[in-house]
């Protein structure tokens, strides 16, 4: 196989007995990554599958009885889990203690060198679960009709633990490496995002360097009678938020005053809500459109594939617009939340306030932003502040190794699926990341149902064994190419 591979290759490359030198060295590199090639193919066709299927299946529902609700989040409870794993299959792992009950674990396997880091990124918190409204309970790890029940069986205790079983694997299969493989997983992302910031912020030295990570951010859902899409997070916008604060004089409601604090709030605010930010179409943006347009029926089927030119179409740009689904895609967006006056109907307060969520897409600068509000809003006695620490939205491009590797893994495995780069309109930690450098996608291998994608964050949160089963096979055939090119 391999001698008539550099046959071939060297009669298309024109090499004759004339350059026996060159023909020479092009066959000695090409039996070395061809070698390297087939070494990982044996690699892979060597693992026998269902042991570890079984194991991904058992120390998930013990993953999932560690409580890390959070607040308070009790990681360090699952950094030891994790602590014992690595150590009984010999990695490298250190646990990273930053608060009572609250650490970060991180592990490596280490690679030649040839190529910069691979960081598979997961947080340990889950959300809190109240378990009147389960089925089963929520820190029991129970499978009922082939689904396992536990929070965090979405977000994300499943890729969590698929990461931890890919770096068992590689360990114990000996995984050849050409970059090292680091496993990260961190504290209070529901929350505060105190873990990986803690991390950043003191051992950045762990993930230097690293060209790539994996974390949550992506889904894929099976759509009955259309098919699977398998999202691939590659951005996500950032939440600025706002208050607006608008005073004046008090009195009494019988005797109403014209320019009162409150009707000079929703007077404004009625400008913004009746406000639409301009469409800026990100390329991923653009893709996305592009890879789902099979689905759709005709006209949506052409509109989307070239969805920049159906944009021109002002009637268009405005139907797309209303649907809430893809309106954030296209554009920053403002959400009126908070609305504070009076706490008496009689009594005209001194002192009205709104909040809006406003989220910017990735690259959108905030300054400029606010320039278009301050215009729109049109009432410069109108105080606004800001209402959140604002985080600089960033994106991954889809022009990457990585990326394409995902592609084709995922083919192999589900050849109708649908690959397409997702925008998120909330926060993921890629975010911090992103800003070493580091190319970040949010994917996941697990494929499910709308209703069960729906219960992140829910009551009975679950995950259908097989695809844990499935996914594990998914993720490690990913990182182990992509650790070799
Ligand atoms: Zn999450």
């Amino acid at each position: 196989m391999m001698d008539h591979f550099q046959n071939t290759f060297a009669r298309r490359a024109g090499l004759g007995k004339h350059q026996p030198h060159r023909v020479l060295l092009v066959l000695a590199a090409l039996s070395i990554s061809a070698f390297a090639g087939t070494q990982l193919e044996d690699h892979l066709g060597a693992i026998v599958w269902p042991p570890y299927q079984d194991e991904t299946v058992q120390l998930m529902r013990g993953y999932l009885r560690i409580d890390t609700s959070n607040p308070p989040g009790n990681e360090l409870a699952a950094a030891e889990f994790f602590h014992r794993l690595f150590d009984q299959a010999g990695i490298p792992n250190t646990i990273y203690p930053y608060a009572p009950g609250r650490a970060n674990i991180y592990a490596v396997i280490k690679g030649d060198g040839t190529l910069r880091p691979l960081v598979l990124l997961n947080h340990m918190d889950v959300v809190q679960a109240d378990p009147t409204k389960w089925r089963l309970p929520p820190f029991s790890g129970e499978i009922l009709n082939g689904e396992m029940y536990g929070r965090g069986a979405q977000d994300m205790k499943d890729e969590g633990l698929l990461q931890a079983m890919v770096m068992l694997i590689a360990a114990r299969q000996h995984l050849p490496l050409k970059r090292d493989l680091i496993f990260l997983a961190t504290a209070d992302e529901e929350v505060n995002g105190t873990g990986s910031a803690w991390m950043l912020e003191n051992h950045p030295e762990t993930v230097r360097g690293a060209e790539f990570l994996i974390t949550e951010g992506g889904s894929n859902l099976i759509i009955p009678g259309r098919g699977t899409i398998h999202s691939v997070g590659v951005g996500e916008k950032a939440p600025l938020w706002l208050r607006l604060t608008a005073t004046g004089r008090g009195g009494h409601g019988s005797i109403p005053i014209a320019d009162s604090a409150p009707d000079r709030l929703v007077k404004a605010l009625a400008r913004v809500v009746n406000w639409q930010p301009p469409i800026r179409l990100l390329p991923p943006v653009e893709q996305f459109f592009r890879m789902i347009a099979p689905l759709e029926p005709e006209p949506q089927a052409t509109q989307f594939h070239d969805i920049r030119k159906a944009l021109q179409d002002p009637a268009f740009a405005q139907s797309l617009s209303r649907n809430e689904m893809y309106n954030f895609l296209l554009r920053d967006t403002v959400s009126l939340t908070v609305l504070q006056g009076s706490s008496q109907t009689n009594v005209i307060p001194d002192t009205a306030y709104a909040e809006l969520d406003v989220r910017l897409l990735p690259g959108e600068d905030p300054k400029v932003f606010l320039g278009q509000f301050r215009s729109v809003l049109a009432d410069d006695s109108i105080r606004i502040t800001p209402a959140n620490r604002f985080k600089p939205p960033n994106s991954s491009s889809t022009d990457a190794s990585l990326y394409r590797l995902i592609e084709q893994v995922v083919h192999e495995y589900s050849p109708q699926a649908i690959v397409a780069p997702a925008l998120g309109g909330g926060y993921t930690e890629s975010q911090m990341y992103r800003q070493l450098g580091i190319t970040c996608y949010g994917f996941n291998t697990l494929e499910v149902t709308p209703e069960v994608d729906a219960t992140e964050h829910a009551a009975n949160e679950r995950v259908p064994v097989e695809q844990l089963r499935r996914g594990v096979k998914i993720l490690y055939e990913v990182v182990a190419r992509a650790v070799n090119q």
